[in-house]
């Protein structure tokens, strides 16, 4: 049975190929799922309640029909819904995790930050309670 993990990333197409790479890579998954959003890191720290649930009703599905366990968190250079520097940027991812993490119970979450050249950074990782990480 074929195995998934799912994103929350931009909209961008430059960062899809590498992030699937990596993610599939990384967590030894056959697939990635991808929620797009423009300015992904952003929404997931600073969006409004609403707007962030619309995000969450999406990768329900994903870990309701592929039994994803693992939600990764992308941010990435030169985005144009989100144009801070880098710094900024690895805040926001951090931030994500933690407001994610109420709703997300049972699942690891990883803040990855994709950089001008496509290279795929791990940022943070916030584990489920009770899980050696
Ligand atoms: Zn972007």
């Amino acid at each position: 049975m074929a195995t998934f993990a799912t994103a929350i990333a931009c909209i961008d197409g430059r960062i899809h190929a590498p992030l699937s790479t990596w993610v599939r890579r990384h967590l030894g998954v056959d697939h990635m799922d991808l929620v797009t959003e423009p300015g992904a890191d952003r929404v997931c720290a600073r969006g409004d309640d609403r707007h962030l649930r619309a995000i969450l009703d999406r990768v329900e599905i994903s870990a309701v029909a592929h039994a994803s366990s693992t939600i990764v968190i992308a941010g990435h250079a030169d985005c144009a819904a989100h144009p801070v520097d880098p710094d900024r940027h690895h805040a926001d991812i951090r931030l994500s995790l933690r407001r994610l993490r109420p709703q997300a119970v049972g699942k690891t979450l990883i803040g990855v930050w994709v950089d001008e050249h496509g290279e795929v950074v791990e940022v943070d990782v916030d584990t489920p309670v009770g899980m050696a990480s």
